[in-house]
């Protein structure tokens, strides 16, 4: 009933039709229909993603503080900053993280025609691959929005589409590591996927120094759950 509700005022909205699974934009919803979708995982488990990068302004000072910390990650990187930053690319699967794909563009599929969105994603995937050595297994759409022939292209390429179920929202002007932790700490828990994003690329200016300054805060607290925090790569999402 509910869902049928979200479709119906996504179409009143006049959203574009292959624009469907707006409902995934809902978190609650995401969560009860489609926990691999929404990084639902192991319950001893949390994932760790950043998104945005490979930034050689900031993506450094992750690898640094995730060394420090013991911590592997995966990294949904955009094809277009991989093509330019190749270095860093490569230093980010060289240091034993997971490389995932974020498109080429960061591009919203729901206002890109279906021909735009496949070959994208695609470009994307390769982009990653070249630049890493590594075969991305998972892919993230810009901003957590789906279309259909996004989402079936996916498939077809043979990744997995995940988005996250807790986030800092470590990209506002205003973020800052307290209150990346506070956000995060409404979701956090069991078989979590948590979102934070190692590049300011697409997000407010200097906004990466409050995901960077809040993760040993967060290692803490997944520590102190008993849970464990690494890659999707672990975190044992159902097929
Ligand atoms: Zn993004």
């Amino acid at each position: 009933m509910r869902v049928g509700r979200v479709l119906a005022a996504g179409a009143a909205a006049g959203v574009a039709a292959h624009a469907v699974p707006l409902l995934t934009t809902r978190e609650s919803l995401r969560r009860r229909y489609w926990p691999g979708l929404a990084g639902l995982g192991r319950p001893d488990h949390v994932a760790l993603t950043f998104d945005d990068g490979p930034d050689p302004a900031t993506t450094p000072f992750f690898l640094d503080e995730l060394d420090r910390l013991g911590v592997k990650a995966t990294f949904f990187m955009l094809g277009i900053n991989a093509d330019a930053h190749r270095t860093i690319a490569a230093e980010v699967a060289a240091a034993g993280h997971e490389i995932a794909a974020h498109s080429y563009h960061h591009r919203s599929q729901l206002f890109s025609p279906p021909g735009r969105v496949r070959d994208d994603i695609l470009r994307g995937i390769h982009t990653v691959a070249e630049a890493t050595g590594q075969m991305p297994r998972w892919f993230r759409p810009p901003f957590g929005t789906l279309s259909n022939a996004g989402f079936l292209a996916v498939r077809r390429f043979g990744l997995r589409t995940v988005l996250w179920s807790a986030w800092g929202k470590d990209w506002t002007p205003e973020a800052t590591p307290e209150s990346v932790l506070a956000e995060l700490d409404r979701d956090l828990g069991p078989g979590v996927t948590v979102l934070l994003h190692d590049s300011d690329c697409a997000s407010a200016p200097g906004s990466w120094k409050a995901a960077h300054g809040a993760l040993a805060g967060l290692v803490d607290r997944v520590a102190a759950a008993g849970l464990k925090l690494g890659p999707l790569a672990d975190h044992g999402i159902a097929a």
